[in-house]
């Protein structure tokens, strides 16, 4: 059994426990869905609201020179390749996953001539629908795939950190085994960038895509990035061959000619505001060693299902190495994470019948955990969730 005193004993030897006063989390809420939308750093704030009434109010368009912005999805794009074990200059931060998936695998279609373009039947959503676009547009088979395959011949989308399970693929040996077999493999790291150890070149891993707003903090719609090694961009090219990706867009000459390496994979203008609060909320992951924050999100999603130990609740099945957050099922999940919600311990649910709470190591602590789980527990205990208000379906859930 786990114990408030328990609790926080652990948070004080908690060697990261001086990163949540970057945090503006609000009073009475727990909040444990920094994988869905991370929570805001006080630094990102700040850069908003700076970046909106000197640079773009007194600076007005001077700033995209004055103010750096034109170099803002390369200078954010360094820091990402920092955290993912990629060279400096083969980052760039642009549009969303989705938007990036369709143009890193229909640039890997065209090059490779391959005509299956693969991903596991339990992926993401937008990632499978974006593969069923991007085979469509490039004249290929879209197809599902299972247990981890990795096909023969074909183009390969693969979750480094799988957004029910947490469970943590083994890079090295996907990417092993992918040469062997001729497959072309793009990582999305949109629940692993800012939580867990990635060491894309070490691994070997060539292609990759991620997202701003989870565990990176960046701010709602936040946008996303693409990782591109070095040797391998400059003979690709992607289809929203956009003036951002131009070699020299104020030129503005009339026939397209693709930047440096990832550079490429830029379209259009970037979203100065939102690309801002990403670039500042980077700042924080500067000194922090990943492979603390992997172990602490662990640790807390452990902490958290000890301490939930007797109630009506299953959780999901875990693996060796897991990322950050953790899945549970009850009577009705979504009723009873509505109701939770109410009370101020903020999840989300994830359909069909998952309760899925995420661990932040950068803010959530373990008197977060233990708060959560006892307030579950006495959510169940009550049956105050069977309320009918709580099975409204909302929109987003
Ligand atoms: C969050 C997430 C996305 C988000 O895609 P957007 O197009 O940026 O909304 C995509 N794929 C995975 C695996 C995710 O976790």
């Amino acid at each position: 059994m786990t114990s408030l005193d328990e609790a926080r004993a652990r948070d004080a030897s908690d060697p990261l426990r001086h990163l949540r006063g970057e945090f503006d989390l609000p009073e009475g809420v727990i909040y444990l869905d920094g994988n869905s939308l991370g929570a805001p750093p006080r630094r990102a704030l700040d850069r908003i609201a700076e970046t909106a009434r000197v640079e773009w109010r007194r600076g007005l368009v001077r700033s995209w020179n004055e103010a750096g912005w034109i170099d803002l999805p390369m200078s954010a794009g360094v820091k990402i390749s920092r955290l993912i074990g990629a060279r400096a200059d083969e980052t760039i931060v642009c549009d969303s996953v989705s938007v990036n998936l369709f143009k890193l695998a229909t640039a890997l279609l065209e090059r490779s001539g391959y005509d299956a373009l693969c991903i596991d039947a339990t992926e993401f959503p937008t990632d499978q629908y974006v593969a069923e676009g991007a085979a469509r547009f490039s004249g290929a088979t879209p197809k599902r795939i299972e247990n981890g395959e990795i096909p023969e011949n074909a183009v390969l989308i693969k979750s480094l950190v799988h957004y029910k399970t947490a469970g943590i693929a083994d890079m090295a040996a996907s990417e092993r085994e992918a040469r062997r077999k001729n497959c072309l493999l793009i990582w999305d790291l949109s629940h692993a960038t800012g939580l867990v150890e990635i060491d894309a070149k070490r691994d070997g891993a060539r292609f990759a895509v991620g997202c701003g707003y989870k565990f990176l903090n960046g701010g709602p719609g936040a946008p996303a990035f693409v990782y591109v090694a070095r040797e391998e961009a400059q003979s690709l090219n992607q289809p929203v061959s956009g003036w951002m990706g131009h070699a020299a867009p104020f030129e503005f000459s009339s026939y397209y000619a693709p930047a440096q390496g990832v550079y490429r994979f830029a379209s259009g203008t970037p979203p100065i505001l939102s690309l801002a609060a990403l670039d500042a909320a980077l700042d924080l992951f500067e000194d922090i060693d990943m492979r603390l924050m992997e172990e602490k999100a662990r640790a807390l999603g452990d902490f958290f299902l000890e301490s939930l130990d007797g109630a009506p609740l299953t959780a999901l099945a875990s693996t060796p190495r897991r990322g950050g957050h953790v899945c549970v099922r009850g009577e009705d999940s979504y009723a009873i994470m509505q109701a939770l919600i109410a009370k101020g311990v903020i999840g989300d649910f994830r359909a069909p019948d998952l309760m899925r709470f995420g661990f932040s190591p950068l803010y959530n602590t373990f008197e977060d955990a233990f708060r959560a789980a006892d307030m579950l527990k006495r959510l169940l205990a009550s049956g105050d969730w069977r309320a009918a208000q709580f099975r409204e379906r909302r929109k987003v859930t």
